[in-house]
């Protein structure tokens, strides 16, 4: 793959080409290097399979723009991950069957080259879902068992699954013997011309159904709502997950049941907030508490917990209250929780009040209010006064 050309060299564009440029150009190429109008020219069909190439990826805008940033390990999974599907035949010709169509009279619909028809009998896997469920602040904290209701799609229980009525069952397609594609070889101007497609008498899916089951009408899966009773761990946060195996949209043809995710939305609390697993609260204290000291009440999750505020704390200050916050919902181990004091300056003062407070004020020296002293201070020197 080392001379692998740049794909918008191959189609020869502009890096910035519009869709209709690069589908242009790509007409163009797919003209003149069709395998079938280039028999004796060995060269062509790596020729057109480059440009079938260069078109996948270029035509996605998704995949142009992994290329654009990555280059070829952006979309080619032979570079070691990436996007996936590149390569001749996997894509949908979708508006470009057009090209073929005019050239063979049809008969492209069924997919080109092979790679487009995945087999629809094929075991598929069922979809997951995903539920919200909503917790409050503590049963995020403590963990609990929560009801959940599930709309889900599982298998029927009627026919097992098989679409067919209870004592019949279904029947081997004979068009396609149960693969569920047919292989059609076309003679054409230009030779034998095969395409391969869906199988018309089973709508490629192998098996024909004479008495469809009256409970899913032959759909072989039913749509129904399910409750579960989840166990939700102590310490789960907002947006996280529990995956329940299994418990998705139940599979196709056999395949397995996809995964239901319980995912985690949490109401807000009145006086916490919560970052991971620690626990944030602002308490209101007055003036005098912040200047005497006291031993303030403090809500935590597990109750009301005291705390020894010295004297002297200053608004805003944080305390940490160490393994009182929230569990670790891996393992072992809580957070903290931190407290943080706001002096409330006092309103609606007495008469009395008033005059208490300015005997405090006149009685108050530089080294109870430091920093007021301080900044006055700075004051003087900076205007030189
Ligand atoms: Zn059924
Ligand atoms: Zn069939």
């Amino acid at each position: 793959m080392a001379d692998k050309r740049d794909y918008y060299e191959v189609l020869g564009v502009q890096k910035n080409a519009s869709e209709e440029e690069l589908k242009k150009a790509y007409r163009r190429l797919a003209r003149k290097y069709h395998p079938d109008l280039n028999k004796d020219n060995p060269e062509a069909a790596d020729k057109f399979k480059e440009a079938n190439e260069a078109y996948e990826i270029l035509s996605d805008a998704d995949k142009r723009a992994k290329y654009d940033q990555f280059g070829f390990a952006g979309v080619d999974p032979s570079y070691g991950g990436g996007a996936g599907g590149a390569g001749f035949g996997g894509f949908d010709m979708g508006d470009l069957g057009d090209i073929f169509g005019s050239f063979f009279g049809g008969g492209f619909g069924g997919g080109f080259g092979g790679g487009r028809s995945q087999r629809r009998n094929a075991p598929q896997r069922g979809e997951s879902i995903r539920q919200t469920v909503i917790l409050s602040f503590e049963e995020a904290a403590f963990g609990c068992e929560k009801e959940i209701s599930v709309n889900r799609i599982e298998t029927c229980d009627e026919c097992g699954g098989t679409g067919a009525a209870k004592g019949t069952s279904a029947e081997t397609c004979p068009n396609c013997r149960g693969t569920g594609t047919v292989t059609q070889t076309q003679r054409t101007p230009l030779g034998m011309f095969q395409t391969q497609g869906a199988c018309p008498n089973c709508r490629g899916t192998g098996k024909i159904i004479k008495n469809p089951c009256s409970k899913c009408g032959g759909q072989g899966r039913v749509r129904k709502t399910r409750k579960f009773k989840v166990n939700i761990p102590a310490g789960i946060d907002e947006g996280q997950s529990i995956q329940q195996r299994g418990q998705g949209n139940a599979g196709a043809n056999g395949g397995p049941a996809g995964d239901l995710f319980v995912t985690v939305s949490i109401r807000p609390h009145p006086i916490f907030t919560r970052e991971g697993q620690d626990v944030y609260v602002d308490i209101p204290i007055s003036f005098a508490q912040a200047a005497l000291g006291d031993t303030l009440q403090v809500p935590t999750i597990d109750g009301r917990v005291e705390y020894k505020m010295p004297e002297g704390t200053q608004t805003g200050t944080v305390f940490r209250m160490k393994g009182k916050g929230i569990q670790n919902v891996n393992g072992r181990g809580r957070g903290d929780q931190y407290v943080r004091v706001n002096i409330e300056v006092p309103k609606n003062l007495s008469d009395k009040q008033k005059k208490l407070l300015r005997e405090f004020e006149e009685t108050s020296t530089d080294a109870n209010q430091a920093k007021r002293k301080g900044f006055w201070d700075k004051v003087k020197d900076a205007f030189k006064e």
